[in-house]
């Protein structure tokens, strides 16, 4: 089954916005198993919509169009649709219901003649109410050929899409696609490659796919199955092979997991508090151990500090040992994870200090030397890293090395 996608609105056109929905609905579209071989943006313009629309509906079963299903007379795409698939429009009793009910729902709400222009949908077409907004979804099936109509906003078309159209297009898809997602730290992407090159080269169904991401590796594990039990039959043995090959490498085996989820999840598991103390990332990390919903169960307090003299007052590390290896220096990293967990009064800690650049780099310390500093539990480990990104890279690059060192310690625990 061939699916197409047609954006609609100037304003994508121009780029004054980011067509943020097109990559939401391919990427939901293929995880459905549906092939999708083109997409367009058209303005907000109705002989060109048209001609969009004629080819599409050509050489794809399913046409998803988003956007231009507001009130407004340059929102053409209902009435372009329905012209091309030879409908007249009604009033919808329901729809207009509906819109009644969300103008008064909203305080600030004042509902103008045109806003009724949204009850409008044409004749036999399916309707999609809209839970976050006023036009509905519409779907319109002839001589083998849909036409699937969405609003543009992003918090109208996504949950409209999850709640609706998956469960529509499921029962058009015989097959699914299902895929889970083998995330390791720790490892760099052509030696977990080659550690699965045997696993890599032999499948079909299940096929496996990696992805580097910034110090991580992600294995997509894709496979084409009736139903998600199938699916779990054939993916579940790949897992298992990769956690014998991988070991504590393997963060996390869910697409939503990120690494400070790990972590912070093995913090509780333990039941351990964590700190931190940064120089050159000052703030990112605690920011990213920050992202994850309930991270204050184990998280307190932690440190910015980017002098000499607030790495030592606040940290108490020695002045000795600032003046004799220097701030950038494994003897600090330590330190500093000793100091914060004892300031915090935390169970582990984690320290970065380093030389993001562009400047500030020496002979014998050059941009991009970060080290990090990680204690659990009394039981101190520093690491040396040396990245070659620019600032910005290897502040992001020095965040995500201390979350691994952090999570290999706790695994360790
Ligand atoms: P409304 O009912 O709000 O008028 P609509 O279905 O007519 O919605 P548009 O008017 O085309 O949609 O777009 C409304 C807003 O939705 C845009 O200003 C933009 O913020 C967002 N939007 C539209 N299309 C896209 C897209 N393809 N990707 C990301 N955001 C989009």
């Amino acid at each position: 089954m061939v699916v197409e996608l047609i954006s609609v609105g100037t304003e994508i056109l121009l780029g004054n916005i980011v067509n943020t929905n097109a990559a939401y609905l391919s990427e939901k579209c293929a995880g459905l198993g549906l092939s999708c071989y083109h997409q367009s943006v058209v303005g907000d313009n109705e002989g060109r919509l048209e001609e969009t629309l004629r080819l599409a509906l050509k050489r794809s079963d399913i046409v998803i169009l988003s956007g231009g299903l507001g009130p407004t007379k340059d929102d053409l795409t209902k009435e372009v649709t329905a012209k091309v698939f030879g409908k007249t429009l009604y009033e919808d009793a329901h729809t207009k219901e509906r819109i009644a009910g969300f103008f008064s729902q909203m305080r600030s709400g004042q509902i103008t003649e045109n806003n009724w222009k949204q009850a409008m949908v044409p004749e036999g077409a399916r309707i999609v109410d809209n839970h976050n907004g006023t036009a509905p979804g519409l779907i319109i099936e002839e001589n083998g050929k849909t036409a699937i109509l969405l609003p543009g906003p992003p918090n109208e078309i996504k949950p409209m899409f999850e709640r609706d159209i998956v469960p529509y297009l499921n029962n058009l898809v015989p097959e699914g696609i299902y895929s889970k997602m083998v995330k390791l730290c720790s490892i760099g992407e052509s030696k977990a490659e080659t550690l699965v090159s045997d696993l890599l080269e032999g499948q079909t169904n299940p096929t496996i796919a990696p992805y580097a991401k910034t110090g991580e590796v992600h294995f997509r594990i894709t496979a084409r199955a009736a139903d998600e039990k199938e699916a779990d039959r054939l993916i579940e043995p790949v897992i298992r092979y990769m956690y014998r090959v991988f070991g504590d490498k393997i963060f996390a085996t869910s697409e939503e997991v990120t690494l400070e989820d790990a972590v912070v999840e093995l913090l509780e598991e333990k039941g351990l508090t964590l700190t931190t103390a940064e120089s050159c990332t000052a703030g990112l990390l605690a920011g990213r151990i920050m992202n994850v919903a309930g991270a204050s169960k184990v998280y307190n307090e932690g440190y910015i500090t980017y002098s000499n003299e607030a790495k030592e007052r606040l940290l108490g590390v020695k002045h000795e040992t600032l003046e004799r290896f220097g701030a950038v220096s494994a003897e600090t990293a330590a330190q500093m994870a000793e100091g914060a967990a004892k300031a915090a009064n935390a169970s582990a800690s984690v320290s970065v200090t380093g030389i993001a650049g562009p400047d500030g780099g020496t002979g014998e310390k050059p941009v991009g030397l970060v080290y990090v500093g990680c204690q659990v539990n009394g039981k101190i480990r520093t690491e040396e890293f040396m990245f070659t990104g620019n600032r910005a890279k290897n502040r992001e690059y020095a965040v995500v090395r201390a979350l691994t060192v952090l999570w290999e310690q706790l695994m360790e625990a």
